[in-house]
């Protein structure tokens, strides 16, 4: 078994909210479900080979935290039912202030999305926070979510997503198929030079209440 620390699977490529720069793209406005069927084949592939520490499900997001009174008034509802199954399920829900370390990973948004070009993909490495989120994907295992689905962006864009992505785009997950040697590879692999899209710098910035009401408004 190869060890995984952070294995994600998105259900949904869709969210109920809108985070600026969203690692996994799901601020514009993708659609599609990965049914259960679906997802079950991309598990089968793996599973016997893969040993995660952290399985993760991702979409729809119903329970990311940002501390706006509005924001907060709106995802109560769903803090009390989690307190309701720790409870019942005698298990513990730990509530991350995540935008509170909020980062950009690319510079604009939409079709003006541009990738960082620093020249330090080392260190753009070191300093990413998806550096141990490995996605699946189609089947596939991907390094991260920036390089998993920037197809998708590539697909609503088409010709107006910016050829600076090109590269990036080249990259391609790691099919089932692949030796255990091969998976080995994949998971000891650090940076490499795809990693130069993202900056060496680190971007923080106080990040926008997400509720598309919110969004509308501003
Ligand atoms: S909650 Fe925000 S960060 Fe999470 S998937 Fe939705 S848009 Fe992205
Ligand atoms: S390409 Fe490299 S630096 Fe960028 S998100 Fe993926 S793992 Fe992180």
């Amino acid at each position: 078994m190869t060890e995984v620390f952070n294995l994600q699977l998105h259900v949904a490529h869709a969210c109920n909210l809108s985070c600026d720069f969203c690692t996994h793209y799901s601020n514009h406005g993708h659609k599609g479900i990965v049914s259960l069927e679906r997802a079950r084949e991309w598990l089968d592939g793996s599973k016997q080979r893969l040993d995660p520490h952290e399985f993760v499900l991702l979409g729809g997001e119903p329970t990311i935290h940002h501390d706006s009174p509005e924001y907060l008034e709106k995802v109560e509802p769903a803090v009390r039912l989690v307190r309701q199954w720790e409870q019942e399920h005698d298990s513990r829900a730990e509530i991350r202030p995540s935008d509170q370390e909020w980062m950009r990973l690319y510079q604009g948004t939409g079709s003006d999305m541009a990738p960082f070009d620093d020249g330090d993909p080392r260190t753009s490495w070191k300093n990413c926070v998806t550096r141990h989120c490995t996605q699946l994907f189609e089947g596939k295992l991907w390094k991260c979510p920036p390089l998993a689905y920037l197809k998708l962006q590539k697909e609503k864009y088409g010709d107006g997503f910016s050829s600076r992505w090109d590269p990036c785009l080249k990259y391609d997950g790691l099919p089932p198929s692949a030796s255990d040697a091969e998976l080995q590879a994949f998971m000891a692999r650090k940076a490499e030079p795809y990693c130069g899209m993202c900056p060496a710098q680190v971007h923080t910035f106080p990040v926008a209440n997400p509720l598309p009401s919110a969004r509308r408004a501003s």
